[in-house]
């Protein structure tokens, strides 16, 4: 059996209120409680200004939060930006960095996304860190250059699979409903372990999670958790409703 431990998280992105979070996060905690024999670790990562909500819903759970997206710097003048400190004393343990939103809409290179994971870590933080191919590039044939060289670009030197997460999202896959065939996603899985494996050593890159992400549900999960090099899930859509979340979680 994998000493990876399979990883369900929810990117709650732009959405939700305080009184949306307390139902989500805490029917989500309701659940956990009350499951016998639970083989998964649950995240969910709300917007910042719904952290604390969330926070105090999870409480006495086992459930983790985590921030969407960090500065790389400690703090200063970065309108809008939340600093790694900000998301630890709030009470979360993980930071997603390099999503492909941030990535587009807000220009993120991969420099970018390795400072903002070398800022999670050095906070304690577990950063979760986002790769994957556009359509584009997919049918140009490019999909394991591409994210082959996410992960050189992206993952700090010296990360462990203590500190960091790496998530899989073909940007196509994101929010449409499609997914690759689970071939393919265990060979770009197994591609991705092989290239961490460069760049952190084969041990770390070994007991590292690496999660599938895009368009994951309770009718597709099963099949994909169960891949081989396939440690748990990056959730958008299915994870807005407990009873979705949930039944992705319980196909680990
Ligand atoms: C995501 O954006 O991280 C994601 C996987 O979204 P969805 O599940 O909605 O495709």
């Amino acid at each position: 059996m994998s000493e990876r431990r399979t990883l369900i998280a929810g990117n709650w992105k732009m959405n939700g209120s305080v009184a949306e979070t307390l139902a989500l996060a805490g029917g989500l905690a309701d659940k956990l409680k009350a499951a016998d024999d639970v083989n998964f670790e649950m995240l969910v990562c709300p917007s910042a200004i719904l952290i604390p909500a969330a926070v105090s819903a999870v409480k006495g759970s086992d459930i983790q939060v985590g921030g969407q997206d960090n500065h790389a710097n400690a703090k200063g003048a970065h309108t809008g930006d939340t600093a790694v400190s900000m998301f630890k004393d709030a009470g979360c343990s993980y930071a997603i960095v390099g999503h492909s939103e941030r990535r587009t809409d807000h220009g993120e290179t991969d420099d970018v996304v390795k400072a903002k994971a070398v800022a999670a870590h050095s906070a304690g933080l577990v950063a979760v860190i986002c790769i994957g191919e556009t359509e584009a590039e997919r049918d140009a044939g490019k999909t394991l250059d591409v994210n082959g060289s996410q992960i050189a670009g992206s993952v700090p030197d010296g990360s462990t699979a203590e500190n960091t997460v790496v998530a899989y999202e073909p940007v196509w896959a994101i929010g449409t409903g499609r997914t690759p065939t689970s071939a393919e996603v265990q060979d770009v899985h197994a591609f991705i372990r092989g290239e961490l494996a460069k760049k952190i050593g084969d041990a770390e890159a070994a007991k590292t999670r690496i999660l599938y992400g895009g368009s994951m549900n309770p009718g597709n999960s099963k099949e994909l958790l169960a891949l081989a090099d396939v440690d748990g899930g990056l959730i958008g859509g299915a994870s807005l409703k407990v009873e979705d979340f949930w039944a992705v979680a319980e196909n680990a």
